[in-house]
């Protein structure tokens, strides 16, 4: 009897089984007394009642799906004016939306390394070693050659574009989604002036949290709008949607509509996703507050907890990152939190390369002082013995 070709699927299930590495998919409750510490509704506008509105007016005018892909029958009036919208109000010349950050991180980085240069000289990665999956995977779809840098460090940046003859993009995070530090974006930019290299920054957790009103890391490091520097974001934290884009000068937009595969082969946008970034950007303009209490919630996470003895990295933006001592005790961790009533992020192997499992807190603005406290008692009450 030939095996069964799909066999091989309890084998590797057993060892993750064994190693605490299986996951599970719980649907999440419709309403709930639930503290969601869990999502990424940073500001909590993904049930604004003028979001979820204009989505439902979007769908509307315009259906429920884009029906094709944004250069065929894929682009509305929204899509349009999000795009105008999202640059206008991060500072960059243009802006092109995306079906999720995850396309929008894999059309950068691929469509920007490009073909080798007529001297036989391809386009260098210069890669954070921190940085998400989306630009990771993005990396290795690109057919350039990579360098993997430690976390955080310019040098590091400064030497391998230093040592490489061609063009180089350098990629990173704006703030990284395990440890919710924040990466040295204008030593960065230093480094990638002096060798003529490009920048590419996700800033998935910066909009809506950093800078002015929430314009994000790059406006806060003065490099939002600079000629030699691009952002992706998404729509599905802040902006409380779903979607991403990229953003930067116009030369680059217009070149990956031509040449960003996810992009041109991926159906559009929803209408309604792009009309609930749209609405959400309104109300982020007119409510810049939301951004402030964001942050004040995240640190006042962080000082409660650090104060009961638990090991947390001071935020940068929304998130609270909190060690577990193993896998296990992290699954677990999370699972009496949510039985208390408060539901946060668990992050452990191989999500986290550096084998340390986490509780991600994310924080969100529409939580109560009184919500905040009580979560913050709860993770105390169920951690396990570090
Ligand atoms: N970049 C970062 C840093 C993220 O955290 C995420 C979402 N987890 C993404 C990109 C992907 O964005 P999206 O969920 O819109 O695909």
């Amino acid at each position: 009897m030939p095996q069964h070709p799909f066999d091989w699927i309890d084998a590797q299930h057993q060892r993750q089984l064994a190693a605490g590495l299986v996951r599970t998919l719980r649907p999440r409750p419709a309403d709930s007394a639930l503290v969601d510490l869990a999502g990424n509704d940073y500001l909590g506008l993904t049930r604004h009642p003028e979001v979820t509105e204009a989505a439902a007016r979007a769908a509307r005018r315009w259906g429920a799906g884009a029906t094709g892909s944004r250069l065929v029958t894929g682009t509305t009036a929204l899509h349009a004016r999000l795009e105008e919208s999202l640059a206008e109000f991060c500072g960059f010349e243009a802006a092109l939306v995306f079906s999720s950050g995850y396309a929008a991180n894999l059309a950068a980085v691929t469509a920007l390394t490009g073909p080798p240069g007529p001297d036989g000289t391809g386009a260098l990665l210069v890669c954070d070693e921190g940085n998400h999956a989306s630009l990771i995977d993005g990396c290795r779809l690109a057919r350039a050659e990579k360098a993997v840098v430690p976390h955080a460090d310019p040098a590091a940046f400064r030497k391998a574009m230093a040592a490489h003859p061609g063009r180089a993009l350098a990629v990173t995070d704006s703030v990284f989604s395990v440890d919710g530090d924040a990466a040295p974006l204008r030593a960065l930019a230093e480094a990638c002036r002096e060798s003529g290299a490009a920048l590419l920054v996700d800033d998935a957790h910066g909009l809506g949290v950093l800078g002015e009103g929430g314009r994000g890391a790059l406006h806060a490091a003065g490099l939002a709008g600079a000629d030699d520097v691009v952002a992706t974001v998404t729509l599905s934290k802040s902006l409380g949607s779903q979607g991403g884009a990229v953003l930067g000068p116009a030369k680059v937009i217009t070149h990956l509509v031509s040449n960003a595969r996810t992009f041109i082969f991926d159906t559009g946008l929803a209408p309604a996703a792009a009309g609930a970034a749209l609405e959400a950007l309104a109300v982020l303009r007119r409510e810049p507050e939301r951004t402030t209490r964001v942050r004040a919630v995240a640190d006042e996470l962080h000082r409660r907890v650090t104060a009961a003895g638990l090991p947390a990295v001071r935020p940068d933006a929304a998130v609270v990152s909190v060690r577990a001592p193993s896998p296990e005790a992290a699954v677990r961790w999370a699972a009496d939190c949510r039985d208390a009533g408060v539901a946060v992020g668990c992050f452990r192997p191989p999500s986290v390369p550096d084998g340390i499992s986490r509780l991600r807190l994310t924080a969100r603005a529409d939580l109560s002082d009184g919500q905040v406290a009580r979560a913050a008692e709860t993770i105390v009450r169920t951690a396990p013995a570090c």
